[in-house]
């Protein structure tokens, strides 16, 4: 079986963890944890990069920082993974859920303006599969209405709007490092916080509310209580593991894209004859191979297409149920989110890892291709 994802390991994660232990610094923030963070405010290039224990407490401590308070209003996609609504629920939050585009599934900012208003706190847009939202139209509703813009940048290293990384395009951006994202730790995040008057309050609240980064610099002679936080950081092994990652980030990015691209020639075809459509990817935004996803026409012929694949030795996966549709959700007040429930009924992963390579691509689209041709 081809399996949907296979965590890629370069071969300096265990080294580099030896190396951890030895060294018997093992809680947060000893030198793996700077190097990772030295790292990826390279690629980012303008603010501060904070390792966190998650994307999903990345959101939380995004959360605590634009001070969202119970009543607040904050704009989520509906087609998006729990945590970008969950993150902001726990405090409180009153959740508007933005429709996607009719053919992609970020969040379509003519969505966005008939939801926002003085009551809203935040946008959260997540870039889907690595490819940027509209940043820019995104931008002018948030100033318009004194919002903040946390960006769920899960999907998005090593990707860019306009030239500008994602995660860099907001007041903070959330990244993840779980297993199934292109550059692993297992489970792991980072907070990247652009706005320089908000770096030393991020750093409280990862440090439980407390000031004790602050104090390890010297800046306080004690440390203590002096705001709402939580333990947002992960050990130095967590960090060893994931700077084995970050410095292969351009062999990953390489090997990743390479599928993707065999993926895309192959089952153009089937989608200028109308049986498929493939994402398009605008002309401000890059692709960081992320995702390779396809639309089926209906739900019933996704389930049939995913038993073929099955039967022909591939894992392919459907993503999100809409948020607005959850059970958690439903019976609240709010438009509708169709798009994104087209999502929810069409979209097909197929899978895309590091290691699978370009002939196993060509067989899978191949297989894909089959199916329609049936
Ligand atoms: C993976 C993902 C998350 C959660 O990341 P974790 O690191 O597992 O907490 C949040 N949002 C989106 C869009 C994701 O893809």
């Amino acid at each position: 079986m081809t399996p949907f994802n296979k965590p890629y390991l370069t071969g300096r994660e265990a080294p580099n963890i030896s190396e951890a232990l030895a060294a018997r610094k093992l809680s947060g923030d000893g030198p793996f944890t700077k190097r990772c963070q030295a790292m990826l405010e390279g690629l980012l290039g303008s603010g501060r990069t904070f390792l966190t224990t998650s994307c999903t407490d990345a959101l939380e401590a995004a959360a605590l920082l634009c001070e969202i308070e119970p009543g607040d209003e904050v704009i989520v996609p509906s087609y998006t993974f729990v945590s970008t609504a969950n993150a902001f629920a726990l405090r409180g939050a009153i959740i508007r859920f933005a429709d996607s585009y009719a053919n992609h599934p970020n969040m379509d900012p003519a969505s966005v303006a008939a939801l926002i208003g003085p009551q809203t706190k935040a946008i959260v847009p997540v870039h889907y599969a690595g490819v940027a939202c509209d940043m820019d139209a995104l931008a002018e509703l948030a100033e318009h209405n004194s919002a903040q813009i946390v960006e769920d940048a899960a999907q998005g290293i090593a990707s860019s709007y306009k030239g500008r990384p994602l995660g860099t395009l907001g007041d903070y951006g959330a990244f993840s490092f779980h297993e199934t994202k292109n550059i692993i730790a297992g489970e792991g995040g980072a907070l990247h916080v652009n706005r320089a008057d908000r770096v030393r309050q991020a750093e409280i609240v990862r440090e439980k509310g407390t000031d004790r980064s602050a104090f390890f610099r010297g800046e306080v002679d004690k440390y203590g209580w002096v705001s709402l936080g939580s333990s947002y950081l992960p050990s130095e092994m967590i960090a060893a593991f994931l700077l084995a990652q970050l410095e292969d980030i351009d062999a990953i990015q390489a090997r990743r894209l390479a599928a993707w691209y065999r993926y895309a020639a192959i089952l153009e075809p089937l989608a200028q004859e109308g049986a498929i459509e493939l994402p398009t990817i605008p002309a401000y935004a890059t692709n960081n191979a992320h995702m390779f996803f396809l639309l089926c026409p209906d739900l019933e012929t996704r389930t049939a297409l995913l038993e073929h694949l099955k039967a022909d030795g591939i894992y392919a996966a459907f993503h999100y149920q809409a948020l607005r549709s959850s059970p958690f959700f439903a019976d609240q007040a709010g438009p509708d989110t169709p798009h994104a429930d087209r999502f929810s009924h069409t979209l097909v992963r197929l899978p895309l890892f590091a290691e699978l390579g370009e002939d196993e691509a060509e067989r899978i689209a191949h297989s894909v291709v089959h199916f329609f041709k049936r």
